[in-house]
């Protein structure tokens, strides 16, 4: 519908936008635009996410809005509570073109599917004309990555990251070698805490006026939400999440890598960096990290293990994750190629279980909204995929718990990577593992109740005979599978007692499992 306004162009910004660099406010002129900024009822109560997250985006919403009013900008910010708050963006865009009659809407593609979709009704719904721009802040558009995977049977996440080095130059020499001589030293990545251990402390912001408006927000809206606020210290500005990054490639980079798979109870941060909630909202570049990285390799501050470490998560899987999701969705939502249909079990919420290392992750996740990449993948998500819990409620759960939660980052780490629910599109084989594995990565088990070292009695750890339970009831999938399907002749080579007593010991104890309350997850 052509439309004859002569007004400004509206440039709704969304919560994880929160960047002037952005293509819909790069190159505008301040006195022909206005900024539309939505805290909307439909985005806070999707799913009941953890009360830090949404803390967290409010506050650096409502700084950002501050900080480009101070540079000039009109900024139209709605806040939830307002009287006319129309809960969704498509509402709040309606109302902003009924104040502001702009000549033109212009807007960067959203994160999620779900959003995405209401945007791309927008050019119907509206008189002016809308423009939807490319999300320009990934390193992989998502063309790109729609060519790389187009004629592959496998969509392996090392070769995109090979192709991701060359393509930015990245910790590459001049002849077309990775630095190093090798592209991945994840072997040199997997030392065990069995040291003692002193991380330095990450810095954690005081939460400011703006901050602590949002965490009274929080309390009153969303007091009933998983989580809780008393250890708030998440950067919420460009120049905190600076100071967070600085912190990092002065203290912690160094053993990155070499602890980067490891877990001690109680010690939550350990040498990671804790910047994906600022890299996620748009606070922080990807690849000016990258390069921050490569330049502490260069300056000798930092071993070749941990700096290639670190590149390979952003340029490697953080990309490769995004562009997986857009290419499976909507479809991966409803991915469940393992037929698990057991419901998540109650103590994800409440932490209330003997289990030494779950028990350790999930205060963490409660306390901070973080549980690091271990913690997430090999205890948190081994126990669900031998479990067999039902995708859906696994995907519902990682959402809700954790601040950098965004459903194109999660659902391709929980549906493909954790609970195989694709079939192996993303996966070569699934991530299961024994207590043996705990173990070895962590201090947990030896003071958990269970033993790590008995396999089927009363007093064993769950993990060893689930594991069993899971290579057995899919052996037909798996045995064939180069990677994992010799764990059959050690499976054979038992006698059938044991074996029995393992699947029965399983069995025991998947029984005594409460399924949660969907409340949890989901306003009633
Ligand atoms: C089941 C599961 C669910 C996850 N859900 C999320 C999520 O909702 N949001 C999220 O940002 N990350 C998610 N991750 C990835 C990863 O665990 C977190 O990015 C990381 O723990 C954040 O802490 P950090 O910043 O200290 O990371 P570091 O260990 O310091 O890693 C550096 C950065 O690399 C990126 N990164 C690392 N691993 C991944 C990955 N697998 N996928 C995408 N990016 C990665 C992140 O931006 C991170 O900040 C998930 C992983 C698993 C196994
Ligand atoms: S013994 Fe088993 S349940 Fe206990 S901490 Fe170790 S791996 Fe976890």
């Amino acid at each position: 519908m052509a439309d004859t306004s002569d007004g400004p162009v509206l440039v709704p910004i969304l919560g994880d936008q929160l960047t002037r660099d952005i293509a819909s406010i790069r190159g505008r002129t301040k006195d022909d635009t206005v900024i539309l900024m939505m805290e909307v009822w439909d985005e806070a109560t999707y799913v009941k996410h953890h009360k830090q997250k949404i803390a967290l985006i409010f506050s650096a919403m409502r700084h950002f809005a501050a900080e480009l009013e101070d540079a000039g900008w009109t900024v139209d910010y709605v806040e939830l509570t307002d009287e006319d708050n129309a809960g969704s963006f498509t509402g709040e865009v309606a109302r902003a073109v009924e104040r502001h009659d702009p000549r033109a809407i212009h807007v960067v593609e959203a994160g999620e599917w779900r959003v995405q979709q209401a945007i791309e009704e927008w050019p119907d719904k509206f008189a002016c004309e809308v423009e939807i721009l490319p999300d320009d802040r990934y390193i992989c558009p998502l063309a790109d990555f729609n060519e790389w995977a187009e004629d592959r049977d496998t969509l392996r996440m090392e070769n995109f990251y090979r192709e991701m080095r060359k393509r930015t130059g990245i910790l590459m020499d001049n002849d077309g070698k990775p630095k190093g001589g090798e592209w991945n030293y994840d072997e040199d990545n997997r030392a065990s805490p069995k040291d003692e251990m002193n991380p330095p402390e990450r810095p954690l912001f005081e939460p400011d006026e703006i901050t602590r408006e949002c965490i009274e927000l929080v309390e009153d809206k969303f007091g009933d939400h998983f989580g809780n606020l008393d250890n708030f210290g998440w950067p919420v500005t460009r120049d905190e999440a600076e100071k967070a990054a600085d912190a990092f490639f002065k203290e912690r980079i160094e053993k990155f890598g070499k602890y980067q798979d490891a877990m001690v109870h109680g010690q939550d941060d350990l040498w990671h960096s804790m910047l994906s909630t600022s890299i996620n909202l748009g606070l922080l570049d990807p690849l000016e990290l990258c390069k921050r990285a490569e330049q502490c390799y260069e300056d000798g501050t930092a071993p070749i293990n941990s700096v290639e470490g670190f590149i390979r998560q952003l340029i490697g899987w953080r990309e490769y994750v995004r562009g997986f999701y857009w290419r499976f969705m909507p479809d991966l939502e409803s991915n469940n190629a393992l037929n698990a249909q057991r419901g998540l079990p109650e103590f994800y919420w409440t932490g209330e279980t003997d289990m030494r290392c779950l028990a350790d992750s999930i205060r963490s996740t409660r306390d901070n909204a973080h549980a690091h990449h271990i913690q997430r993948l090999m205890v948190l998500g081994n126990f669900c995929l031998l479990a067999g819990i039902n995708p859906r409620e696994v995907q519902d759960w990682y959402l809700v718990v954790y601040a950098d939660a965004y459903q194109w980052v999660e659902l391709p780490n929980v549906a493909a990577m954790i609970l195989y629910a694709d079939g192996g599109k993303l996966a070569s084989k699934p991530y299961s593992a024994s207590g043996n594995y705990i173990n070895k990565m962590s201090n947990y088990c030896s003071d958990c109740k269970y033993s790590v070292n008995k396999k089927v009695e009363e007093d064993a750890c769950p993990f060893n005979s689930l594991y069993w339970y899971f290579m057995d009831r899919h052996r037909d999938r798996f045995e064939k599978n180069p990677r994992i399907g010799r764990i059959y002749s050690n499976w054979d080579r038992m006698d059938g007692d044991k074996r029995q007593a393992y699947l029965d010991r399983a069995e025991q104890f998947l029984d005594t499992l409460i399924p949660a309350d969907s409340s949890w997850a989901h306003a009633e």
